[in-house]
């Protein structure tokens, strides 16, 4: 009806504002109850968290339901005037709500209570290395997860349906033509590096250093690369991870081991990574989808890059060693060329989170071909130690001893989050091609983080990446940005530069 170029305060679009914002503080309580049962909550609050935490998500997901939001939205996409910020805004809000009014709240309410189950069993099930215990709740998650699928629909396969939610319009059959052409090069490198005459001295990663030193040397990086620590804090956890409450509110955290230091140091570079890319959206987008990650394999592009391209780099330690020689006495005597071969490890191991960043991606593909036969029905959960046994031997020419050390040893399936593997390998792709496309732009790259100065690099990633939020899918935001479609090119060009300068092969 109105054509009007002057929109009125209380359109819908507006309405629709005040609406993004209650869920998103609504999801950021959420946020901060998980931070804190993570962090510093005692054991005896479990119960009642528990409780907190299911009264926050059942009124988020009524209200991101709720049939006044749909006709809002309707509203709203007819009131956008072409504007970039206002399309992304209803188009996104649009995304979420559609998929959740399509899950019932039963199969919603049956997934939350088998995998509550299933993750206690998986738990057991990895501590006595044994899959068969685990089998039956996973055949039961692997159901559950099948009928979201259906639900939600899909075009080629239902691991897309899946996928979606965490790499949003990726197709997996997009995804395998690119993960084939990586494999290629991928298993020759490594055999090349492994059996490379020339190798490091891992011994020296094991050298002491205190945790009162490791805390200020990750102070003095994190500050160096522009983590605001006005706008976030570094803390201690089990499992390390980033939350962004809100731009101005961003909790990392870590853990420390005295006897390797550079666990600590990888890992908080790698939480500062996606720490930055929270604190740097545009605070006038606060609470909507134009200050929110564009997806999960772009949030681990960010943590990638700093972590291996700059953080694993040698102009890196040009700058940051000696100050590192000077916080811990014990590497005094260790020229920093061995430190820099050392952090730079390759080798085929069994544990995924373990993997040096060569070796990766073949956890991944493994993951990956092994849920989509999963959830296509073509691979039984009987079946699954054995395609996964066979799957290690032929990527990585290793075997695991026991279920643990294979296809137990992640704690997604349990969870019912199936497709979020390949986001971790794809960040690593969307962070090689990002970060060559920042050397083009900027060819003293290298000169300038060798001196220590990486605001560079940083103020480049905000205007590229970070002030985006989410106005374009991570493929359109990698070409935008890069110029070409995403390919592992850059990737493989950048681990054969460094790996074989570094082995001599
Ligand atoms: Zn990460």
């Amino acid at each position: 009806m109105s054509k009007s170029p002057v929109i009125a305060p209380t359109d819908a679009y507006s309405a629709l504002l005040t609406r993004m914002r209650e869920l998103r503080v609504a999801d950021s309580i959420e946020q901060i109850l998980d931070w804190d049962s993570e962090t510093y909550m005692p054991r005896g609050a479990a119960a009642h968290r528990g409780e907190q935490a299911a009264l926050i998500a059942g009124v988020a997901h009524e209200r991101r339901t709720s049939d006044e939001l749909g006709a809002l939205l309707e509203r709203a996409a007819r009131e956008t005037g072409g504007d970039p910020v206002r399309e992304t805004n209803v188009r996104e809000m649009r995304r979420v709500h559609e998929r959740a009014v399509k899950l019932p709240t039963a199969l919603v309410q049956e997934i939350a209570r088998s995998t509550t189950v299933a993750k206690e069993a998986w738990s057991r099930a990895r501590a006595d290395r044994s899959f068969s215990a685990f089998a039956p709740h996973l055949q039961q998650i692997l159901d559950l997860k099948r009928q979201v699928a259906e639900r939600v629909g899909w075009d080629s396969e239902p691991y897309d349906a899946l996928m979606d939610e965490f790499e949003p319009q990726a197709r997996a059959a997009d995804v395998q033509r690119v993960f084939d052409e990586l494999k290629r090069e991928l298993v020759p490198l490594v055999q090349a590096l492994t059996s490379a005459k020339r190798q490091p001295d891992l011994a020296l990663l094991s050298r002491p250093a205190a945790v009162e030193g490791q805390q200020r040397f990750n102070r003095l990086v994190s500050e160096a690369m522009g983590f605001d620590f006005t706008a976030g804090r570094l803390d201690i956890s089990t499992h390390p991870f980033c939350t962004g409450i809100t731009t101005r509110d961003v909790r990392l955290t870590t853990r420390y081991n005295e006897r390797y230091m550079p666990q600590s140091l990888f890992g908080v570079m790698h939480e500062v990574g996606h720490g930055l890319y929270e604190q740097g959206f545009l605070a006038e987008h606060e609470f909507t989808p134009m200050a929110a990650a564009v997806s999960l394999g772009i949030h681990e592009s960010q943590s990638r890059m700093w972590e291996n391209m700059v953080g694993r780099s040698a102009a890196f330690w040009r700058h940051f060693y000696p100050r590192l020689q000077a916080e811990f006495d014990s590497y005094r005597d260790v020229p920093e060329s061995a430190w820099v071969f050392a952090i730079n490890n390759v080798r085929p191991s069994l544990i995924r989170v373990e993997a040096d960043e060569v070796t990766y991606g073949l956890h991944i593909m493994l993951r990956f071909e092994i849920e989509r036969r999963m959830i296509a029905g073509k691979l039984a959960v009987a079946d699954i130690p054995q395609a996964w046994n066979e799957g290690v031997r032929s990527l990585l020419g290793i075997t695991p001893p026991d279920d643990a050390a294979g296809c137990l040893q992640d704690i997604h399936w349990s969870l019912g989050i199936f497709g979020y593997f390949p986001t971790y390998q794809l960040g690593n792709l969307y962070a090689a091609q990002l970060y060559a496309a920042a050397e083009r732009a900027m060819p003293d790259l290298e000169a300038k983080i060798a001196a220590g100065q990486m605001r560079p690099l940083l103020d480049w990633l905000r205007t590229n990446v970070h002030h985006h939020g989410r106005r374009y899918r991570a493929h359109e935001l990698v070409k935008v940005v890069s110029g070409s479609e995403l390919s592992p090119r850059p990737f493989l060009d950048y681990l054969n530069g460094k790996y074989r300068a570094l082995y001599g092969v």
